[in-house]
């Protein structure tokens, strides 16, 4: 499964909202695939579409789909150098496939900052430095071995030791390697570097309880326009907030909303956005027993799709009906949809959109 890695200085807000995390609770029974540890939380992804096929088929069973978000404390000002528990720390960010960078826009004078002021846009340059500089020392090594292997005179190494050159001049400009445009050859050519700073980033800008859907604060204005020079997305949330909603359900939970004045939870927005910056996107299937919705990556086929669901959903893959969600929708049941000629039977070079509702017809 996909995961999404929480980072940030200490003090930030990040088990705040980690705890916010795991209370507001998946119902785990339903994602035995998920990883069981302390540091991971596993977070339903709203989606109204759900709701509304519900509404159309009635089952037993809702079931949403689900992803990963893996707390990453610890990381401090020299973790690239291993102080602190840094090493371990940015092992741990390897293995995600995005991440969600925690700063603090709040005020409390209670409440220590490490580095003696708030100021998110330093904060941000502390974190990315450390994984720049870590990033530096993979890129260099690779660079090593590749020349040492391109004696021979070997094609494959010279065109790796190019991108890894162009790579590293990014870096040393302290500029993360994700800001350098790089086709798909070349990406394929580092991918098993897993660079820390090639992954996808959001900031989540953790503001004080009483500025939830107030204007943005000064902090979180500066943070926006340093996102928007490099293209990350923003949301704004307040852990400390988030932490209370966690605790309601139902309609306790949406009458809180109302009195903060806001439809959506802060870690609704959240998970919505990190979704898409994981390049996720989601099916259904909807029959009486259970209406359910899965996760693919963008362009994944049918085959592969249906064996999200099972293995043998794809070995066994003969075909798959598909009918768009919105047209579902517009004829008000799979019978009329049919009829009306919106159901397709497609085979096994179908690429799944974002929406469709499938039936996988299959061999055992
Ligand atoms: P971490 O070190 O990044 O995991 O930070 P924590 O989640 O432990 O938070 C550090 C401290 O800041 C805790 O005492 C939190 O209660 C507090 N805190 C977190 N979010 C807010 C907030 O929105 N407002 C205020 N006033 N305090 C917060």
């Amino acid at each position: 499964a996909l995961k999404a890695g929480i980072v940030g200085l200490p003090n930030v807000g990040k088990s705040t909202l980690f705890n916010a995390i795991t209370q507001a609770g998946a119902e785990s029974a339903n994602y035995p695939f998920c990883t069981i540890d302390p540091n991971v939380g596993v977070v339903e992804v709203p989606d109204e579409r759900l709701y509304k096929l519900t509404e159309l088929v009635n089952p037993k069973k809702v079931v949403p789909t689900a992803f990963e978000f893996v707390d990453i404390a610890g990381l401090v000002k020299g973790a690239s150098k291993g102080e602190g528990l840094g090493n371990k720390f940015l092992a741990n960010i390897r293995e995600v496939d995005a991440i969600v960078h925690v700063v603090r826009c709040f005020q409390d004078e209670n409440i220590t900052h490490v580095s003696g002021t708030i100021d998110p846009i330093s904060d941000i340059e502390t974190i990315n430095l450390e994984l720049i500089l870590a990033d530096i020392e993979s890129v260099e090594r690779k660079i090593d071995r590749s020349r040492k292997n391109m004696k021979g005179g070997n094609k494959q190494y010279a065109a790796e030791v190019e991108c890894l050159e162009k790579v590293k001049a990014v870096l040393y400009e302290d500029k993360p390697a994700r800001s350098l445009e790089l086709t798909d050859d070349e990406k394929l050519l580092i991918r098993d570097l897993h660079l820390l700073t090639m992954k996808p980033v959001l900031f989540a800008t953790n503001v004080g309880e009483d500025e939830v859907g107030q204007e943005d604060n000064e902090y979180v204005v500066k943070v926006k326009e340093l996102a928007e020079q490099e293209g990350a997305e923003v949301v704004v949330i307040s852990a400390k907030v988030e932490s209370e909603i966690a605790e309601l359900e139902g309609e306790d939970k949406e009458m809180f909303l109302e009195e903060l004045g806001i439809t959506e939870s802060g870690l609704d927005r959240l998970i919505k956005a990190a979704y898409k910056l994981l390049g996720l996107e989601t099916y259904f299937t909807a029959g009486e027993q259970e209406v359910r919705a899965w996760t693919i990556r963008q362009g994944t086929k049918a085959p592969q799709a249906a064996g999200v669901i099972h293995t043998d959903f794809e070995r066994g893959f003969i075909r798959a009906e598909v009918v768009a969600y919105d047209d579902l929708i517009a004829c008000g049941s799979m019978g009329a949809a049919r009829e009306k000629g919106l159901l397709g039977l497609e085979g096994k070079d179908y690429v799944v959109k974002d929406g469709d509702i499938m039936h996988f017809r299959f061999n055992v």
